[in-house]
């Protein structure tokens, strides 16, 4: 069976050597996230009878490697965001390892998952932000058995950090984490198929399925967004109706105002006709 190694970036987690590891920072929110990213990842994958296994981070000197890290696996993909730390302030990119030696692997990954996520996401390809961090990161030397790639989907961050603002693709990554899901399995997918690590027909079948479903995420979410605008027009139909009904009491009281205040109750008939009407016929 197949498997992949996700990381969600930043994440707290307990190995099964039984090591609790803390929270590693990373921009607000990014722990979090990747945490949620690597299960919607994971319940995908085991549709497509793709196994996987779900690590945290490990950052820092006293932290021992988890033991998970070293299993034999087909792809190890490090999940994260970025801080606004760019201008503009959004993008996405991949890098791997600087001492990577399944090159052709990393590579082909990093390549389908280029043409994809950017075209699927509306977050442009910023490949040029590779850095140290990136290309150095501390979990590739730990991977021992697995093609490693680290993916940076955008930047993420809701509320601003330091002198950098909020991400430009915070709004886009947590309203639809569950369309960031898909596109990462369809590219997993799509690179075991080229590898021949998955049988095609049924792969393209799961591909298809899970493009599918990130059309029927986008179409809720283009749903919930019409009913608030119909939810707002509501709101506002009841404020001019009560403007309509204070606005007729207003113009009640101004006609009643303009009426004479005394009604003559006596009038030419009144005086003149009694009698007549008395005289016997
Ligand atoms: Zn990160």
């Amino acid at each position: 069976m197949v498997k992949i190694l996700l990381q969600a970036g930043h994440a707290a987690w307990t190995s099964r050597s039984g090591y609790s590891y803390p929270d590693g920072g990373g921009a607000p929110g990014e722990a979090q996230w990747a945490w949620d990213l690597a299960h919607l990842m994971a319940a995908r994958l085991a549709a497509s009878d793709v196994e996987s296994l779900i690590m945290g981070q490990w950052y820092g000197y006293e932290l021992p490697e988890p033991p998970e890290a070293a299993d034999p696996a087909d792809l190890f993909i490090a999940l994260h965001y970025d801080a606004a730390v760019y201008s503009p302030p959004t993008g996405c990119f991949a890098d791997r390892w600087a001492n990577e030696t399944e090159t052709d692997a990393t590579d082909s990954f990093i390549r389908i998952w280029s043409d994809s996520y950017p075209l699927a996401t509306g977050i442009s390809l910023h490949n040029e932000r590779r850095n140290a961090r990136t290309r150095l990161y501390y979990a590739y030397s730990a991977v021992k058995i697995a093609p490693a790639v680290l993916l940076e989907h955008g930047c993420g961050s809701p509320v601003p950090v330091g002198i950098y603002p909020p991400g430009g693709d915070s709004k886009y990554l947590h309203d639809h984490i569950d369309v960031v899901a898909s596109v990462n399995v369809a590219a997993i997918l799509s690179y075991l198929i080229e590898h021949g690590l998955l049988p095609a027909e049924e792969a393209e079948d799961m591909a298809k399925i899970a493009e599918l479903e990130s059309k029927v995420t986008e179409l809720v979410s283009t749903n919930s967004a019409l009913s608030d605008q119909v939810g707002a027009l509501r709101e506002e139909i009841g404020k001019r109706n009560a403007d309509v009904t204070r606005l007729t009491d207003a113009l009640a009281t101004a006609e009643r105002r303009t009426r004479p205040r005394y009604v003559e109750v006596t009038t030419e008939d009144d005086i003149v006709h009694p009698f007549v009407r008395e005289v016997p016929v």
